[in-house]
């Protein structure tokens, strides 16, 4: 069974590329009956914060995507923190530089610019030239005399390096394009190049599933794996399948700058998990050709990784956002009371906290259910039950009183006082009464009512709403609104 690892750097906040490629990681692993071994890359002291780290866990326990072996759940191949495998990595570099596979690279930075610098004027390729490739003893000496403090660079074969991606096709990388780089810096600390194939090798991974960002690194790690093979580090090299770009506005590639990658952003505004993985599963794959929305077990039963397309994925938020609402739609009512009830309790301008009531809440949720994108819309939507008073739109007041309304709305006053609240049918009976008598259909004659009793002219169906508020309550709003 396959082995697949999600691997982020605990830099800054989660996007939504990170979680494409963690879902499709571990779709899987899980439709393959595999493993899903989550690792933290944070080899980077600079950059890496523990908040970053605490977020990522959170993130995909959130998202519901679960791990096979990492932080939290351990495993035969840990620690899986990079942080915690030093030793690791230096004992491999020392086997890598006794065996040949790498050397000490002298060249300042300097040197390197200007022999880069030479090469492109010349039309040559511009990567590193292999200066200290094969250095005599004499000129290392020399060199560590002078104090240079080497990195250690990895020397790869001269030959092109060819292999299928799971996405792709057959790619060939020729020597040019793929000179010998860095492993170890000149200080000592292991770099990416080194640290994620070697982990890769030490926890047996089968198949990398990752962004196209990092398909120049590819041949890299490939001619690594073949040195790590001879050294018994390596049983095998894995199969590589890099996942399209995903382009924002303006067809750019979505950056983690963006705004809209922020995941944080989705989940405050109240997309579901489902919602939101439905969604970044089509970046890139498809369900079918007529169908869309599905939820997370279905993706799973279909996924595979020969379906995934190679051309630039493009994010379209309002997409997105009908997904959202069809998981929505899809929740039985009590699941979605339940979803909604960390807006509905939070602090916010809305109400007062201790103004929610729980039961108007169940009462209302069905009607509400129907109409929400996004959770957080939830307390515009409800707010006539909670508040003291309905909330004080002026353009919704513009738009619904007119000249008559007053009028109007001191006949629905009446025929409303005299109808039976338990029934919402009988309060749309007497707001028809009202209109009929000022030659005003239904739609126009319960505009007025509405904003008067949840001060907006739009939101949940009128009539229902009126009753889960009740007749005193109802009542007293049109009468403030008649003052
Ligand atoms: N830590 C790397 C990143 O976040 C992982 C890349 C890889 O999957 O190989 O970009």
């Amino acid at each position: 069974p396959p082995r697949v690892r999600f691997c982020p750097s605990p830099t800054g906040n989660p996007h939504v590329g990170l979680v494409r490629t963690a879902l499709f990681n571990w779709a899987f692993a899980r439709h393959n009956q595999g493993t899903m071994v989550f690792r933290i890359e944070d080899t980077d002291a600079a950059r890496d914060s523990e908040e970053s780290y605490d977020q990522l866990l959170d993130s995909l326990r959130w998202l519901g995507l679960d791990w096979d072996e990492g932080p939290g759940v351990g495993g035969p191949h840990g620690p899986y923190r990079q942080s915690q495998r030093m030793d690791l990595y230096r004992d491999i570099a020392g086997k890598l530089l006794a065996g040949g596979y790498a050397y000490p690279c002298y060249c300042t930075v300097t040197e390197l610019d200007e022999r880069r610098e030479a090469a492109r004027a010349a039309g040559r390729p511009s990567g590193y030239d292999g200066h200290c490739r094969d250095l005599p003893g004499e000129r290392k000496a020399a060199y560590e005399r002078e104090g240079r403090e080497p990195v250690i660079r990895f020397r790869m074969p001269d030959e092109p390096i060819t292999f299928t991606d799971l996405v792709r096709g057959e790619l060939t990388f020729t020597p040019d394009n793929v000179p010998d780089y860095g492993i170890v810096r000149a200080n000592g600390a292991p770099l990416y190049t080194l640290v994620n194939p070697v982990d890769d090798a030490l926890m047996d991974i089968t198949h990398v599933l990752r962004g196209e960002d990092l398909l120049s690194s590819t041949p890299r790690q490939i001619a690594l794996y073949g040195a790590l093979i001879e050294l018994g580090v390596a049983h095998r090299i894995p199969a590589f399948g890099h996942l399209p770009y995903v382009m924002g506005e303006g067809n750019k590639k979505l950056s983690k700058r963006d705004p809209q990658s922020s995941l944080n952003l989705y989940r405050e505004r109240g997309f579901l998990p489902e919602g939101l993985l439905n969604y970044l599963s089509l970046l890139g794959w498809s369900f079918s050709a007529d169908q869309d929305v599905f939820s997370v077990a279905e993706m799973v039963g279909r996924f595979d990784i020969a379906d995934v397309n190679a051309n630039p994925a493009r994010f379209d938020l309002k997409k997105a956002e009908a997904i959202n609402a069809d998981h929505i739609r899809r929740l039985d009512v009590k699941a979605f009371a339940e979803a909604c009830e960390p807006w509905l309790r939070a602090p916010h301008a809305n109400w007062e906290p201790e103004d929610f009531d729980r039961s108007a809440w169940e009462a209302v949720a069905p009607y509400a259910q129907t109409r929400l994108t996004v959770l957080s819309d939830i307390t515009a939507n409800v707010d006539f039950l909670f508040r003291k008073e309905p909330a004080e739109d002026e353009a919704s007041w513009q738009k619904a009183m007119k000249e008559g309304s007053g009028a109007l709305l001191r006949t629905a006053r009446g025929t409303l006082a005299a109808a039976d609240w338990a029934s919402p049918e009988a309060l749309k009976e007497a707001v028809l009464a009202a209109g009929e008598e000022h030659g005003l259909k239904l739609g126009k004659a319960q505009a007025p009512v509405r904003v008067a009793v949840t001060g907006r002219t739009v939101g949940l169906p009128l009539f229902e709403s009126l009753q889960i508020l009740g007749r005193e309550k109802s009542l007293a709003r049109i009468d403030a609104a008649l003052e």
